[in-house]
C-alpha cells in the first residue's frame, strides 16, 4: 500500500514504520468494556496486532466501525476523531523502539498532552511529573534521553505518554514480552493498579498464558485474522471449545503453565495472505470434517458469554 497518514503520525510521534502488509482481519467484532481486560492472543500473524492497530486509531479498517463510546470513528469530524483516539493508546513491545531517540522524556511525555490542550506551557512540567510518577518513574530523571534508561523503565516512559492524554484504554501490544520476568511483574503490577485508579480497560494482546490468565478478564483467540472462540477467562482455561484453543493449551502441565507459551501446533500457520477456504483452521485440525474445507463457520454462543466458531459446535 502507498504511504499514508498513519505511516506520517507514526513518524511523527517517534513511532517508526507502519507494517507495509496489514494482515486481513475479517468479521471481527471485539467490544471492551470500561475497566475490562480482554487477552488476544493466537499465533503471530493472526491479524492481533492488526486489530490492536485497529482499536488504537493508527490504522483505518477497509470496511466496518471503530466505535469509541458508542461513537463510529468515521462519522466524525476530525476534531472530534482526534479526541476520541486520543481514550485509546497503545503501548508497545519494544518502548525504545517506540520513543524518539532525540528527544527528552519530558518532551517525549508532554508534547502530546499540550498539543491537545490537556495542559499548557506553563504546567506542563509539572504535569509530565505527575504522570511520570503514576508509572513509576523518577519525575528527576525526565531531562534525560531514553537510551540512558533500562529497558523497563523505558517502558514505563511509553505507559507515562500514554497517560498523559488521559486515555480510557490500553492497548498493550507484547508490552512485557521484551523484559526480564522481575521486571514483567512490575509493568504488570502496574497495569493493575492503573486499572484500579483510573478504570482503565485493556486489550492485552501477549502469547504469554501467565499474563493472560492473571490479567484478562476475558479472553479473544484470533486464528488467521478471524475470532474462532472467546469466553471469560476461567471458562477458556477450564473448557477451552475449539479445537485451535485446544491446541494452543495443550500439553501444558498446569504447573508450569504460569510461565509457559503456547503449544507449538502440528504444520505451517498458512500464509495470511490466501488463507484456506472454509474454516481457515482446516488444514491443521485434528477433527476436520468435509463442511470444514468449504464452509465457514460462525462465530456463535455455546453458553453464557461464551462463543466459538466451529462446525463440531453445530451437530
Ligand atoms: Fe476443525 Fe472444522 Fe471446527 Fe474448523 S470448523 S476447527 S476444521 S472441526
Ligand atoms: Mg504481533
Amino acid at each position: 500500500r502507498q504511504e499514508g497518514w498513519l505511516d506520517r503520525r507514526l513518524r511523527a510521534l517517534g513511532l517508526g514504520e507502519a507494517p507495509a502488509i496489514t494482515h486481513a482481519v475479517d468479521h471481527v467484532d471485539l467490544q471492551v468494556q470500561p475497566g475490562e481486560v480482554v487477552g488476544l492472543v493466537g499465533e503471530s500473524g493472526c491479524g492481533k496486532s492488526t486489530l490492536g492497530r485497529i482499536a488504537a486509531g493508527l490504522l483505518a479498517p477497509s470496511e466496518g466501525e471503530v466505535r469509541v463510546d458508542g461513537q463510529d470513528l468515521a462519522q466524525m469530524d476530525d476534531r472530534a476523531r482526534l479526541a476520541a483516539r486520543l481514550k485509546v493508546q497503545m503501548v508497545f513491545q519494544d518502548p525504545f523502539g517506540s520513543l524518539n531517540p532525540r528527544l527528552r522524556v519530558a518532551r517525549i511525555v508532554g508534547e502530546a498532552a499540550r498539543l491537545h490542550g490537556l495542559t499548557d506551557a506553563a504546567g506542563e512540567d509539572d504535569y509530565v511529573c505527575a504522570q511520570l510518577e503514576r508509572a513509576g518513574l523518577d519525575p528527576s530523571l525526565r531531562h534525560r534521553y531514553p537510551h540512558q534508561f533500562s529497558g523497563g523503565q523505558r517502558q514505563r516512559i511509553g505507559i507515562a505518554r500514554a497517560l498523559a492524554v488521559q486515555p480510557r484504554m490500553l492497548v498493550c501490544d507484547e508490552a512485557v514480552a521484551a523484559l526480564d520476568v522481575s521486571i514483567q511483574a512490575q509493568i504488570l503490577n502496574l497495569f493493575m493498579d492503573l486499572r484500579e485508579q483510573l478504570g482503565l480497560a485493556y486489550l492485552f494482546i501477549s502469547h504469554d498464558l501467565g499474563v493472560i490468565e492473571h490479567l484478562c478478564d476475558r479472553v479473544v483467540v484470533m486464528y488467521l485474522g478471524r475470532v474462532v472462540e472467546s469466553a471469560p477467562v476461567e471458562e477458556l482455561f477450564a473448557n477451552p471449545r475449539h479445537p485451535y484453543t485446544r491446541a494452543l493449551l495443550q500439553e501444558i502441565p498446569r504447573i508450569d503453565a504460569r510461565r509457559a507459551q503456547f503449544a507449538p501446533i502440528r504444520g505451517e500457520i498458512p500464509s495470511p495472505l490466501s488463507p484456506p477456504s472454509g474454516c481457515h483452521f482446516h488444514p491443521r485440525c485434528p477433527q476436520v470434517m468435509d463442511r470444514c474445507r468449504t464452509e465457514v463457520p460462525q462465530l456463535r454462543g455455546i453458553a453464557i458469554r461464551h462463543q466459538s466458531a466451529c462446525h463440531l459446535d453445530a451437530l
